[in-house]
């Protein structure tokens, strides 16, 4: 779309494609659901801007869900935020935005986007400092540069008025999910979108609409383009949100896993990965953590994705190799190394993603008082889980699993009464051995 359609547009659109749904329709009481955010509103509101909670704290209110996070979008550049909120922090260069911490309340507050290709100057608050993304733009060309149109919704917490230019409250209303725009050019623009749609389905359980799923297998290839780094705080939010298995569901049927974990094998031709009973029952343990707010981390993810790749890589390797564990070692090698090309794996995860896996080889060993000591090891308890899904998925690991269980029930009355000690701080590098916690 040319850019001065677009500027033009914008104005008549305000004014005839907005939809304000008063607090009488939606029935949400906001002001005393997020205080310190209404707060944040209304400081920006009374220093003469206009502010809404937008996005997906919106919508989650709405679906009756916790938000897990408040947004705040404003016509306030970044720098008069920081005129209204003096001790705010400026961040993030591919999107600029302000971090104003509120009475121990995070709220990130960002600047009204336009959708590119104009120069921002032309926009009544624009301070003429556009750096690469960061086009100032109306509320309605910020609503318009939104992904799915239920995370387009702007709430003033103050009136209770909710703005609505792109029909999300109707789609929220029919649990609809419809990428804004040309959907085709839109997941270009941003591949990662793709990847939103499988979450949002799996997430809010919303369907898409068939415009919005249509074109999502094709394109799947584009995530080829995009920084590992930025895949890698997907793969976080789409598996260790809670909603875990739905996400692999969600993932499978658009045609996406293997996009995302190009080491898995396909499931004949189907386009779909393989899915191995040990990694379904990872992702629903790992769905019961984060219900139970334990922790969970992605080393033990990434080792329960790759552990098919891996251990088919060994065994092709235990042929050229005298000992199963250096094959399993070089495999483990390989295939982080294969699959951190796509998906990024910061170091002090995959370091345990590899222990995990490589104590497998030592649970073995079952014998004598040095097969004991593994019973200390920082990461037993991982490796031990890890053991336990593995029996899940084949009976013969059953035995070595018991066993282990055992042992660390035997273990237990003797280690107890050192607990008299003082308790440790905790955590120092990890160079210090002796501690058992943790
Ligand atoms: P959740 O917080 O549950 O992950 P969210 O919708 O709030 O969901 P965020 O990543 O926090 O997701 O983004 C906040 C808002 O920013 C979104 O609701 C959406 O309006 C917009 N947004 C985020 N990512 C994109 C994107 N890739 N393209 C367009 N708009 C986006
Ligand atoms: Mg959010």
């Amino acid at each position: 779309m040319g850019a001065q359609i677009n500027v033009t547009n914008s104005g008549i659109f305000s004014i005839s494609d907005s939809k304000v749904i008063s607090a009488a329709q939606h029935g949400l009481a906001v002001q005393a659901l997020c205080p310190h955010t209404t707060e944040v509103v209304q400081r920006l509101q009374q220093a003469g801007h206009e502010a809404y909670i937008v996005g997906g704290s919106v919508r989650d209110l709405l679906l009756g869900k916790v938000p897990k996070d408040f947004d705040v979008a404003t016509d306030a550049t970044p720098e008069e935020v920081k005129i209204v909120f003096p001790r705010c922090l400026l961040i993030g260069r591919r999107f600029r935005l302000a971090h104003v911490r509120h009475r121990g309340v995070l709220v990130e507050v960002a600047t009204f986007r336009g959708s590119g290709g104009h120069p921002s100057d032309e926009r009544k608050h624009a301070d003429g400092r556009i750096l690469r993304d960061n086009v100032w733009g109306s509320l309605e060309e910020d609503a318009r540069r939104r992904d799915f149109t239920i995370n387009a919704l702007f709430m003033d917490p103050v009136t209770g008025d909710i703005r609505d230019f792109v029909g999300g409250f109707q789609d929220l209303a029919d649990r609809r999910l419809t990428l804004i725009g040309d959907p085709v050019t839109r997941y270009r623009e941003d591949p990662v979108r793709l990847l939103r749609a499988a979450r949002f389905v799996a997430k809010l359980g919303v369907e898409p609409a068939p415009e919005t799923a249509e074109p999502i297998p094709e394109l799947a290839d584009l995530l080829d383009g995009i920084p590992p780094a930025r895949l890698f705080e997907e793969v976080c939010k789409l598996f260790l949100t809670g909603h875990a298995a739905r996400t692999l569901e969600a993932l499978q049927r658009f045609r996406l896993t293997l996009a995302l974990f190009p080491v898995l094998r396909q499931k004949g031709g189907s386009g779909k990965a393989e899915v191995t009973p040990l990694l379904r029952e990872a992702l629903l343990n790992t769905d019961q953590r984060v219900a139970g707010n334990q922790s969970v981390t992605p080393a033990f993810l990434y080792a329960a994705l790759l552990w098919q790749p891996v251990n088919e890589r060994a065994e092709k390797l235990r042929t050229s190799t005298d000992s199963d564990f250096q094959a399993l070692q070089q495999a483990a090698e390989e295939i982080i190394y294969e699959q951190v090309q796509r998906t990024a794996l910061p170091r002090r995860f995959s370091t345990v993603t590899r222990e995990i896996w490589l104590m497998q080889h030592r649970l073995n060993k079952t014998r004598g008082r040095r097969a004991m000591r593994i019973l200390h090891h920082p990461k037993f308890r991982a490796a031990y889980d890890f053991l336990l899904l593995r029996a899940l998925e084949d009976s013969q690991w059953q035995d070595l699993a018991d066993f282990w269980t055992k042992a660390q029930a035997e273990e237990q009355p003797e280690s107890s009464p050192e607990r008299k000690r003082p308790p440790r701080r905790r955590r120092r590098p990890r160079t210090r051995k002796t501690s058992n916690a943790g």
